[in-house]
């Protein structure tokens, strides 16, 4: 239990990954530092690169890993000893407990078949299970997270296949759960994404440069051009000739990609599974304001994560939409932080009202999401400071009332402010003049047909979890 409870808390994470293959033979990992900057917004507690030479000795791999901020963890001194024109990166966001730098991703293995370089995001709900069958097959683990699993159980397998994609194969029908893989064998870059589709997963190019990233505002970012996503359960790899090769996990369940990239994890200038971030946010504003419309003078956005559903709700209401707060960029994520004290000072050291803006208006707030409800409360006694007359919170998904076990970072079910409060509970705690969250059955309409995965809202999970899961979580 304790084992599990361990390796259950180490394993809540929301991730980047990102993997370049030059076939010209030039360095990558300053192309890799500019990729993880482009993630950057999915993990700020470590990041880490892996790098190797296609044309060197198999299995030399030069890494290097830290706790903190692409820019603070790597120094271009650190960049200019990486060699290699292949290589793989990571960002990791985790909960508390178990911020170790071991617990940074790439990992790296070096095994009898040369070496392999592993980029994980995503949570497995069997991981506690393969792990303990390893541990009783002799296998040590370094670290406290459910890649590690996947990297051994890829490894293992490769000692018996042809190739490495056949290991993956192999390897990946043994676990459960939502995966965006990136793997380094010596000459190929390879991605895998779950069969559900879960985590998000694309390729591109920038001229000689092929490039695998969990969003496309990675690959833009470093001009170069989308190509298209890896498909749910694809397994696609880069070769030497530059050739893109393609095959499947045979595992046949329904797709269900995460609503919640949509709503708030994405970088807004991101298309995930040919959906466009902004204009699905966007959606999601515009059918709130015909949900739960009301009269008011200005339709402001909670920054950043609530600014397009905000601009939705205005352009589809009529009312008017401004800017009403000033935003520190230079102080994490307010989330981050482990104790609900040291989150709520955060929010007033992160943003500051326009009282200018805001005083003697009836104002429509909009956010993404409540969790624990301490960002809006904090925020909405702060425009009422500054002067605002009512304040209507609008919020651009439904209510989170359940945990996620694929690899979004949620709370405990008792943390969850929805999953204990009725609406108008809600709505007088954080001190609100009206709450409206957007119902249920308009979630889809952020993004057409794209079958998803919105369990955190429905308790509907695309598979079975495990019971020590939830216990681990309900605790
Ligand atoms: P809270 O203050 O706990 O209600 O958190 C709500 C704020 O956190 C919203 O502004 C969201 O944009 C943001 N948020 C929602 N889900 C997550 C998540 N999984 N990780 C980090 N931030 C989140």
């Amino acid at each position: 239990m304790e084992n599990a409870k361990m390796l259950s808390t180490g394993l809540r994470e929301e991730c980047g990954v990102f993997g370049v293959y030059d076939l010209d033979g030039n360095d990558v990992s300053t192309s890799i530092y500019y990729g993880l900057s482009a993630l950057q917004h999915r993990g700020q507690e470590a990041c880490g690169i892996a790098v190797s030479d296609t044309s060197g000795p198999k299995g030399r791999v030069a890494s290097y890993k830290g706790l903190g901020l692409v820019h603070e963890v790597f120094r271009e001194s650190k960049l200019d000893e990486l060699k290699g024109n292949i290589g793989v990166g990571h960002v990791r966001y985790a909960t508390s407990g178990s911020s170790t730098v071991e617990n940074a991703q790439p990992l790296v293995l070096r095994y009898m078949k040369g070496s392999l370089s592993l980029a994980h995001n995503g949570n497995l709900v069997n991981a506690y299970e393969l792990r303990e069958q390893m541990e009783q097959e002799g296998s040590i683990f370094h670290t406290s997270i459910d890649s590690e699993v996947i990297a051994y159980a890829i490894a293992k397998e490769r000692i018996h296949s042809k190739t490495v994609e056949d290991a993956i194969r192999k390897a990946v029908k043994r676990i459960q759960g939502a995966y965006g893989l990136i793997v380094m064998s010596p000459r190929k870059l390879i991605g895998v994404r779950d069969p559900y589709g879960l985590k998000p997963l694309c390729i591109g190019k920038a001229d000689h440069t092929y490039i695998m990233a969990s969003e496309s505002c990675a690959i833009t970012s470093l001009g170069g051009e989308v190509i298209r996503d890896v498909e749910p359960g694809e397994i696609v790899t880069i070769d030497k000739e530059g050739s893109i090769h393609s095959s499947f996990i045979r595992h046949e369940v329904n797709h269900a990609h995460c609503i919640f990239e949509y709503i708030y994890f994405a970088r807004l200038d991101s298309h995930i599974d040919n959906i466009s971030v902004y204009e699905s946010r966007i959606k999601a504003g515009a059918s709130l304001a015909k949900s739960h419309p009301v009269e008011a003078d200005l339709v402001v956005g909670v920054p950043d994560s609530g600014l397009t559903a905000a601009k939705g709700y205005s352009e589809a209401s009529g009312i008017p939409f401004g800017f009403a707060f000033h935003k520190n960029s230079y102080v994490g994520r307010t989330f981050i932080k482990p104790t609900q004290k040291d989150r709520e000072s955060s929010v007033k050291i992160k943003l500051s009202v326009l009282d200018s803006v805001v005083r003697g208006k009836r104002i429509v707030l909009v956010d993404d999401s409540i969790v624990r409800g301490t960002t809006i409360e904090n925020i909405i006694r702060m425009m009422k400071q500054a002067g605002a007359l009512e304040v209507h919170v609008r919020i651009s998904s439904p209510p989170f009332l359940y945990p996620c076990y694929f690899g979004t970072d949620v709370p405990s079910n008792q943390q969850l402010i929805a999953s204990s409060h009725s609406e108008e509970q809600i709505r007088s705690m954080i001190g609100a003049d009206s709450l409206g969250y957007m119902p249920i059955e308009e979630l889809q309409n952020m993004v057409g047909n794209l079958p998803i995965c919105k369990a955190c809202f429905d308790q509907k999970y695309p598979m079975l979890v495990p019971d020590h899961e939830i216990r681990n979580l309900l605790e």
